[in-house]
């Protein structure tokens, strides 16, 4: 009896210590990557807690084949949940939250895995083979040896012993959901998933019908028109030329730069691909997300009478149906010209004979939305070798590692090879000679080593680079007879601008009016007002450094 209990104690410390191990790794590890210590020891109370309900599920299983299969899963289980908590702490230098996971399946797998794929790197490859080091040996010992764990092959019936093993489930269980909640990733990423779908469903009854009644037009014109609004990727005024970056990233915008319209102040009201566009191209903003009756800039014109097009150069889907795809799904017609390929090299000039299409069919009034891959990671697959133009170093660069040296000129060649692809857009319309207009603006920007030691677009990351986005139009002749007030525009360059109003600018240069309208967050419009600049929900941008 007492050579049992003996034995027994001994299992329990041999299956404790095993359990233990991603507790102990994420103390090391966790001690030089997490900075703020009390996160750090948050994170430590509730891997403590999924710990102790692991090995009290294995204790309380009688087979002893179930409880070799669970020590395994579990190992397997706790590496995964550590190496995903590292992983942020390492390159966010941030606890995970639900807007850092949305990321994960965040719109297009091609933002998901290119956001992995940038950040993956040797060091974290280090890391993350010693989170599964354990896991893996268990693996390659239960495959090698016949009853490889042995210590496991014992089972205490004692009904109190199991009755406090229950217990020790619920408190850890009850400890989790009450004060590691927010470290939890099992009730975060279960939070994330239900917020995820019921924005989902949201969108989906808003946005995705062509015709939405809730929108009550008051006003419109009915002459012919040709409308192109550009939605760029992930391109940040702060490496355009046009806009006094020191390297001539956009000779050709620049040389055509008395016809444009040139916007210094506009920012994106986020830096998630989805989080923006749900704002910019609807009437949700940062202080109403979820705006009652919502519709979008697609269903508007086509309440307008407009043929409305939907020319893509992004994945309409991924892990799950995007926002972007979702508010397309309402143009007459949709065209999704990237392939499934993530990894693969996509040039934004494939969509140029497709928009040179649709503007040349038949149709009088047509409205033509592009989506562009623009200057997304990773650069060097936007542009072709014949774009490979900036070598060396450039001195403003404020990190200057080989790494970020090579980043920012790849950077800058897929600016430069975006100033083609916005300019031959804009050529291609004005060669029709019709009543039209061209938009452009980008739906965030990116951090290439500008201010921070960071290259890319994420929210806890957040720097101005990253919201600062160029916003330029361009308008024919004719469109510009017709509407004389185009000439005051010049003097509106510098009016600070949030992208979530976007709806209301292009209601204003399409001429549409409708019950709910604000004249005074268009850019374009004699009567706007500034107004603060919400970021990340809550943020104002222009006291915020
Ligand atoms: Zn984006």
């Amino acid at each position: 009896m007492i050579k049992d209990i003996k034995n027994h104690i001994k299992s329990l410390l041999r299956l404790t210590l095993i359990m233990s191990f991603p507790l102990l790794l994420f103390f090391t590890l966790g001690y030089f990557l997490v900075s703020e210590t009390d996160s750090f020891y948050r994170e430590l109370g509730a891997i403590f807690c999924i710990t102790v309900i692991c090995i009290s599920f294995i204790l309380l299983v009688k087979s002893y084949k179930l409880k070799s299969i669970l020590l395994v899963f579990f190992q397997w289980l706790l590496a995964l949940f550590i190496a995903f908590k590292l992983f942020f702490y390492y390159t966010f230098d941030t606890k995970p939250t639900a807007s850092s996971i949305f990321v994960i399946f965040e719109t297009n797998a091609t933002e998901s895995s290119e956001f992995f794929k940038s950040y993956f790197n040797f060091s974290f490859i280090v890391i993350l083979m010693l989170c599964f080091s354990i896991c893996i040996y268990l693996i390659i010992k239960s495959l090698l040896k016949e009853k490889a764990f042995n210590f496991l092959d014992f089972s205490i019936t004692n009904r109190a012993f199991q009755i406090s093993l229950i217990g020790l489930i619920l408190v850890s269980g009850y400890m989790l959901r009450r004060s590691f909640s927010e470290q939890s990733i099992v009730l975060k990423l279960s939070e994330s998933i239900k917020d995820y779908n019921i924005a989902k469903d949201y969108y989906k009854e808003h946005l995705a019908q062509s015709i939405n009644n809730d929108i009550k037009i008051t006003s419109q014109t009915k002459e012919e028109q040709i409308g192109i609004v550009i939605i760029g990727e992930a391109t940040s005024r702060w490496h355009m030329g046009l806009y006094n970056y020191n390297r001539k990233t956009n000779p050709l915008l620049s040389k055509m730069k008395e016809e444009l319209y040139v916007f210094n102040d506009v920012i994106a009201p986020d830096v998630m691909t989805i989080l923006s566009l749900e704002k910019a191209l609807t009437l949700s903003n940062n202080k109403n997300p979820k705006a009652e009756n919502n519709f979008s800039v697609v269903q508007l014109a086509n309440a307008a009478n407009y043929d409305t097009y939907w020319i893509s150069n992004q994945q309409p889907v991924g892990f799950t149906e995007s926002t972007p795809t979702i508010i397309a799904t309402a143009a007459k017609q949709q065209q999704f010209l990237a392939t499934d390929n993530y990894f693969s090299t996509i040039y934004d000039e494939s969509l140029i004979p497709e928009i040179e299409k649709v503007i040349t069919s038949k149709g009088k009034r047509k409205l033509v939305f592009v989506h562009l891959i623009g200057t997304h990671r990773t650069y060097k697959k936007r542009y072709p070798e014949s774009y490979n133009y900036f070598k060396g170093v450039n001195e403003r660069t404020k990190f200057k590692t080989d790494k970020s040296k090579r980043l920012v000129n790849e950077y800058d060649n897929a600016i430069r090879y975006n100033d083609y692809v916005i300019s031959e857009i804009i050529n291609l319309v004005k060669k029709q000679h019709k009543n039209s207009f061209v938009v452009y603006f980008s739906d965030h920007g990116d951090e290439v080593y500008d201010t921070i030691d960071f290259v890319g677009h994420h929210r806890h990351k957040g720097s101005k680079p990253m919201f600062d986005i160029p916003f330029i139009a361009w308008f024919s002749d004719k469109y510009k007879l017709k509407n004389s007030r185009i000439d005051t525009l010049t003097n509106y360059s510098n009016r600070k601008y949030n992208a979530e109003d976007f709806i209301y600018s292009f209601s204003d240069i399409i001429n549409v009016d409708f019950i709910g309208n604000d004249k005074s967050r268009s850019l374009f419009n004699i009567n706007f007002k500034e107004r603060k600049r919400w970021i990340k929900d809550s943020l104002d941008y222009d006291r915020w450094k």
